[in-house]
């Protein structure tokens, strides 16, 4: 049975490369009719940040991502905390010790400290000397037995390879003495990341670990102690980095967007997972959509890609447009609502038209406000405004046209967009004028903006009759001089 894991520690926001591991481990367990396990891996105290643990549960329900078995869903297999596992790995590490895959470590700060520095001045990579290997072993009993502060260290052999086959990267070798005997429990009693991936993955049965490429050259150590312990190993997909672009990582330290930054935005949730999806998998063919569902189906391991990808903001935006040209109507005005609530009085203006016309124009949400908040306040704007080369207007034109349409529009007592189209129109055909000439200037002197969601008249009906003739004047005027 195919078991994956997310495994993310509790140190911030779900960051986008972050989002894409879950989405793919999930993607394949449910591929594989497998279960997908959220485990938090909080072993590191001092980089934990207060409420990230929270956030990873609220980022995983949005994300859609649903977790058969995590902290706060249990499972066979829990704790699904590792500090609440605490108690389970000096066990291990102790199996660990007895098999010589590892040893107590009883060397002080400052002895460590000091081979470090040394290394350093000769330019050397600093290694554990293994000091405490050679311990005589009734001195290691008696300094145990007498609570003396200790780790335990990984026993790595001095010589040979250690190996393992990466389902996406191959074969990855390493020279053993190039690696250093890492510490498995801190003083503290807690396990590193180096141990506790092992042991959980292992007791939690784990059959594909999925993490990114920055533990691959890692991964050989592991897997010597998987072979100490005498454990199967699991398949190891290593996942390449996403990019900033061609330079860099993508990194929240840089102001790249979290998943919860650009939910913030207004980008819609399928719409990021989709695109994040193609970020490093290609269904290797020409389709480009696909929702949450059918990426369960069609997800696989052949099409991961091994050269790290580059997240695009602007595509990204742009898939978020398609997207949200496809909602309903409905769907579209429950979404837009809240973002022309923070430009717009509900109470006082047509949601529902408003929302039909911006909604083609959408690509974010977050531009919602500005494309509207010239209803509320009419802006400031330049005469020049009204000059339109094709329209064939400037502010003489318009001057003739705001005086013309002034008292027809003022006449209508019904005001809908119907009778507001049917009066103009006729007014402007009697008047001997072009349509362009009159609606291009009319909507520029009640919005006095360039561009607007909506003509002329869906932008009169909108403002309402005194509104309307309230800026009409006040654009003659300005015209006027
Ligand atoms: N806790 C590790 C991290 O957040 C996860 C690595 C793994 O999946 O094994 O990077």
């Amino acid at each position: 049975m195919v078991r994956t894991r997310f495994a993310p520690s509790p140190t911030g926001y779900l960051h986008l490369g972050g989002l894409r591991t879950a989405l793919y481990t999930y993607l394949y367990a449910r591929k594989m009719g497998g279960r997908f396990i959220l485990r938090i891996e909080d072993t590191d105290q001092e980089r934990e940040v207060p409420g990230a643990v929270q956030k990873i549960y609220d980022s995983m329900h949005q994300a859609g991502l649903t977790y058969d078995e995590g902290p706060d869903v249990g499972g066979d297999f829990g704790p699904y905390i590792q500090t609440e596992r605490r108690d389970l790995y000096p066990k291990y590490a102790q199996e660990l010790v007895e098999k010589g895959g590892a040893y107590p470590c009883f060397c002080t700060k400052e002895r460590l400290d000091q081979a470090r520095a040394e290394a350093e001045a000769k330019g050397e990579t600093y290694k554990y000397d293994k000091h405490c290997l050679h311990l005589p072993k009734d001195e290691v009993q008696q300094r145990l037995a007498a609570g003396e502060p200790h780790v335990i260290r990984q026993n790595v052999p001095l010589t040979g390879t250690a190996s393992f086959d990466d389902a996406l990267y191959g074969h990855v070798e390493v020279d053993c003495a190039t690696l250093d005997d890492n510490v498995l429990i801190k003083g503290d009693g807690l396990p590193t990341y180096n141990f506790a991936n092992v042991v959980d993955d292992h007791l939690m049965q784990i059959s594909h670990v999925m993490r990114g490429t920055e533990y691959l050259s890692s991964a050989p150590k592991y897997n010597l102690l998987y072979e100490a312990f005498g454990w199967e190993v699991p398949t190891y997909v290593h996942l390449p980095v996403v990019m900033r672009d061609s330079s860099r990582k993508l990194s929240k330290r840089y102001g790249d967007p979290s998943f919860e930054d650009l939910l913030d935005m207004g980008y819609l949730r399928d719409a990021i997972i989709n695109f994040i999806a193609l970020l490093g998998w290609s269904p290797r063919s020409e389709r480009e959509f696909f929702t949450l569902d059918e990426l369960e189906q069609v997800f696989d391991l052949d099409g991961l890609n091994k050269s790290p990808s580059i997240f695009d903001m602007n595509k990204l935006t742009w898939f978020n447009g398609e997207y949200i040209r496809k909602l309903s109507p409905e769907a579209y005005l429950e979404a837009a609502t809240p973002w022309l609530k923070q430009a717009l009085d509900e109470t006082k203006f047509d949601f529902v038209r408003i929302a039909q016309l911006l909604h083609n124009r959408t690509e974010v949400f977050k531009d919602v406000p500005e494309m509207v908040d010239f209803l509320s306040e009419m802006p400031a704007f330049d005469n020049e405004l009204y000059t339109h080369k094709k329209m064939k207007t400037d502010p003489a034109v318009a001057l003739n046209a705001l005086q013309a349409m002034r008292p027809v529009l003022s006449g209508i007592t019904d005001w809908t967009e119907e009778n507001l189209h049917s009066t103009l129109m006729s007014a402007i055909a009697e008047a001997g004028m072009k349509n362009g000439q009159v609606l291009w200037p009319l909507r520029i002197a009640i919005s006095g903006k360039a561009s607007t969601p909506g003509g002329a008249i869906e932008i009169a009906y909108l403002l309402g009759k005194d509104e309307t003739l309230r800026r009409m004047d006040q654009s003659i005027a300005q015209l006027n001089g």
